[in-house]
């Protein structure tokens, strides 16, 4: 099982969340000298009593122009994919963000985020909020993003993570160039193979085999989707499509929660021992390798 994350004893991210609440104004060596400190001290009490989560990811629509065979969050099974609205989305992920103290890393993506109309809005409130820290957007590399989207993706000093699919190699040579002109840092996965978690079918695990499978994943990707948190895409798309049982312990919804609350389920959900959805991967993903993007 993951390690709580109520206490969070990583010196790097402990280092940025005290950064986020200092003045920007107070002089480099002092903010320096201070950070030392603060970090140290949280280190040496066994973590910052802070809730800081590592990372959370936002799905911001399941609509993608690729149809990914294997695509492991399930949005080739969509077929009717509609965007979640922008509103929709910082509403929920504004609450979200009220019963944390701090997020170190946030993933946005979709399906494809660069078709989704209210991509540059999404970054502009990213990058100005103080609870925030690296902000990343994820992309199959196969469209170029427009003006705004640039603009919103340099003032947020936010990256873009392309998708290293065969399929996309030209055009994301292209889009890559556009956004290394514009300044905005681009990361690639090297060497990526995708693992056959299985297309949702339901194996027949023991209360014992699932909490196995749970732990040894290597996704657990907390995910905001619409109004709803999960601790992996495949528990948040799996109950939307409706072939996984959605059970009150495996998701919350921000919306339904007082803000002690919401702290309280986010704290519990992330120290969950297995969801409804471990069901449906195949333990045997590790060694059932595919292609990348294959449609
Ligand atoms: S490009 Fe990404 S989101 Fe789209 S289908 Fe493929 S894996 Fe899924
Ligand atoms: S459902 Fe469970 S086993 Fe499957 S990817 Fe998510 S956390 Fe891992």
């Amino acid at each position: 099982m993951p390690a709580p994350y109520t206490h969070c004893v990583d010196p790097v991210i402990l280092r940025y969340y005290y950064k986020s609440l200092l003045p920007t104004w107070l002089p480099a060596r002092f903010v320096k000298a201070m950070l030392d400190t603060l970090v140290k001290r949280a280190v040496r009490r066994g973590g910052s009593r802070s809730l800081i989560l590592p990372y959370l990811e936002i799905c911001i629509t399941p609509r993608c122009n690729l149809k990914c065979r294997h695509c492991a969050n399930f949005m080739q099974l969509y077929d009717q994919a509609e965007d979640y609205p922008a509103d929709t989305v910082l509403n929920a992920f504004s609450k979200f963000l009220d019963g944390i103290d701090y997020l170190a890393k946030l993933r946005i993506l979709g399906g494809e985020p660069l078709l989704h109309k209210g991509l540059a809005e999404i970054v502009d409130f990213c990058g100005k909020h103080r609870k925030i820290g690296r902000i990343i957007v994820v992309s199959n590399g196969s469209l170029t993003p427009d003006g705004d989207i640039i603009r919103a993706l340099r003032n947020a000093g936010a990256q873009v993570h392309i998708s290293n699919y065969e399929r996309t190699r030209k055009r994301r040579e292209e889009v890559t160039e556009v956004l290394r002109t514009n300044g905005i840092h681009v990361l690639f996965t090297k060497n990526q193979q995708w693992k056959d978690y299985g297309r949702g079918e339901h194996f027949a695990y023991s209360p014992d085999k699932v909490r196995a499978v749970f732990k040894k994943c290597p996704i657990h990707c907390k995910t905001l989707v619409g109004e709803e948190f999960h601790i992996c895409p495949r528990s948040a798309h799996g109950t939307i499509l409706g072939f996984i049982h959605k059970r009150e312990e495996d998701y919350l919804n921000v919306h339904a929660l007082s803000t002690k609350e919401l702290t309280r389920r986010i704290i519990r959900l992330y120290n969950t021992d297995h969801v409804e959805a471990c069901y449906h991967c195949n333990d045997k993903a590790h060694a059932l390798l595919l292609p990348p993007g294959e449609q």
